[in-house]
């Protein structure tokens, strides 16, 4: 299994995973101009995607979800509030999945888990393609030991690192808004996501990636730095993704 990503950060996100036969588009947080684009980077274009996933409807993760299943006619997968909240109206090969079941795309049996975010009925995804296992995990505010226990088969694990609790209580963003992000259905700061790393099985986890770093409130070396003491020891690959060029195929 491989994964690339068109970017990440609170302006735009789209991973792609593809275990040889299916390539699937977690979010697509960008207009349909970038998302091409972006995909041509990486070597793909939409019409190689064999399916789009969505992870909850805020813009960052659903801007050009429409425009893409439509011109491509490609299938479309979220729960059915992330749907409603979207108001995308009928098309074909519209798939309203059960957050608490497992499902399959191609080779990929892939199982959403529920995550606590301020979003109508948001969930992230482990992914599963032979012996290989590959976790998403971004936008939450909190980690439950529920999704500790999902995602602790991970042999790669895309992981949000949003904020330094610092720069996010001392930067420029409105008090309602660091209340946001920083409380329980905001998102994850760097310090939450080695809290989660400290409770994992390190051993099996061979690519991890840093995600979803905000730009006014963190910095990669911050977010390397929260994470580091924890991974003493592993012999894994880190990459942390960028919001503009996002990273380039991955082996997990
Ligand atoms: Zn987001
Ligand atoms: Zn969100």
């Amino acid at each position: 299994m491989r994964i690339a990503s068109l970017g990440s950060g609170s302006q735009g996100n789209g991973t792609v995973i593809d275990d040889g036969e299916t390539r699937l588009l977690i979010d697509a947080g960008f207009s349909l101009k970038e998302i091409t684009s972006r995909l041509k980077r990486i070597d793909l274009t939409p019409a190689d995607i064999t399916a789009v996933l969505v992870t909850h409807e805020h813009a960052d993760h659903a801007h050009g979800v429409g425009p893409l299943v439509r011109k491509f006619s490609l299938p479309l997968y979220l729960t059915h509030g992330t749907y409603r909240a979207l108001r995308l109206g009928l098309f074909p090969s519209l798939h309203l999945i059960n957050p608490h079941r497992s499902f399959q795309i191609g080779g990929f049996e892939v199982d959403p888990v529920i995550v606590p975010h301020d979003a109508r009925e948001p969930c992230q995804f482990v992914f599963r393609s032979g012996d290989d296992c590959l976790g998403v995990l971004t936008d939450l505010g909190h980690i439950s030991s529920h999704v500790v226990d999902r995602f602790s088969c991970c042999h790669g694990l895309l992981l949000e690192c949003n904020h330094d609790l610092d720069m996010l209580r001392n930067g420029p963003y409105p008090e309602r808004l660091k209340r946001r992000v920083g409380g329980d259905l905001g998102h994850l700061n760097n310090h939450q996501a080695a809290g989660l790393l400290s409770r994992t099985d390190l051993s099996r986890l061979r690519l991890l990636v840093l995600s979803h770093l905000s730009e006014r409130n963190n910095r990669p070396d911050l977010a390397q730095g929260a994470v580091t003491p924890v991974l003493a020891g592993w012999r894994g690959e880190l990459v942390t993704a960028a919001q503009d060029t996002g990273f380039s195929w991955r082996d997990v």
